[in-house]
């Protein structure tokens, strides 16, 4: 019998927040969707009695309030996406340090628990950031999950470690939870997350998700509230970003359904301790 976390998470942030997309400066000028999708998902966690963990954009967090209070009270994790989603790299430390103190501020005036958990915006930590690792471990966060173990056309980190596992910097350290993949052919790649679950037949994500649990690995999915929103307004794009944003939209939904009837979902920070266990020790 399986007994590895299959967890959910979700990127709060809205269709044109990207920044290969649109300039933060200028997203106070589209329609602001972020319920639409937020809400649908939502609904099919409650009607299954599913959890999952809320990366919160503090940008969104301060114009919809009562959505991070409605996700806290539904039993769900709340948790940090940064501030403005602009890479790491590109903002630097003191930008770094002042969006995710304001971020982690915004969240724990809200819902009045701690948050111990972070996600960088387009995956944009590698492992020779340390000054991340150090800020996230000055700030209180226990785990983060940014490092994704694959080069992709946007972002990714081909040589980090794919399963959790723990982060020394400063004299402390931070579980680090990668969003899950396998490899098919001598090939890394991921088992279902943004794109990748929209783009995959419904048999493969699912195919992905037994195989790790069948061999006793932990899943980590992700998605975004955008994604179950295929009425959104469609941006300018180039060609390939905007075959990247749509494809498989009209899909989603019907696939998350099934997804979130199917495996018993649950909050990162409800499995910390096993993916603690995962990486070698707690942190006690
Ligand atoms: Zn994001």
């Amino acid at each position: 019998m399986n007994c590895q976390p299959v967890v959910l998470t979700v990127d709060v942030e809205d269709y044109f927040m990207s920044p290969e997309s649109i300039a933060f400066e200028q997203w106070s000028s589209f329609e602001d969707r972020v319920q639409v999708g937020l809400n649908r998902l939502l609904d099919m966690l409650s009607t299954c009695g599913r959890t999952a963990t809320f990366f919160f954009l503090g940008y969104v967090a301060e114009r919809h309030p009562e959505a991070v209070i409605s996700v806290a009270k539904a039993g769900h994790e709340v948790a940090v996406h940064h501030y403005w989603h602009q890479p790491y790299e590109q903002i630097g430390k003191a930008r770094f340090l002042e969006g995710l103190r304001r971020t982690k501020g915004i969240l724990e005036d809200l819902i009045g628990t701690k948050v111990i958990g972070h996600r960088a915006p387009m995956w944009s930590v590698r492992r020779d950031m340390p000054w991340v690792f150090e800020g996230l471990l000055e700030n209180g966060f226990q785990y983060d999950s940014s490092l994704f173990p694959i080069r992709t056309y946007l972002y990714g980190d081909a040589g980090a470690e794919p399963e959790p596992h723990w982060l020394n910097f400063g004299g402390g350290r931070i579980l680090e939870v990668p969003p899950s993949t396998q490899t098919v052919f001598g090939r890394r790649i991921p088992v279902g997350g943004g794109f990748f679950l929209r783009a995959y037949p419904l048999g493969m994500t699912r195919w992905g998700i037994n195989r790790r649990l069948r061999s006793g690995r932990s899943v980590v999915l992700y998605v975004h509230p955008w994604e179950l929103d295929p009425g959104h307004p469609r941006l300018q794009l180039p060609t390939k970003l905007a075959w990247i944003h749509a494809v498989g939209l009209n899909r989603l939904g019907r696939k998350m359904t099934e997804l979130v009837k199917q495996y018993e979902f649950t909050s990162l920070r409800n499995s910390l301790s096993r993916f603690e266990a995962i990486a070698g020790g707690t942190n006690a």
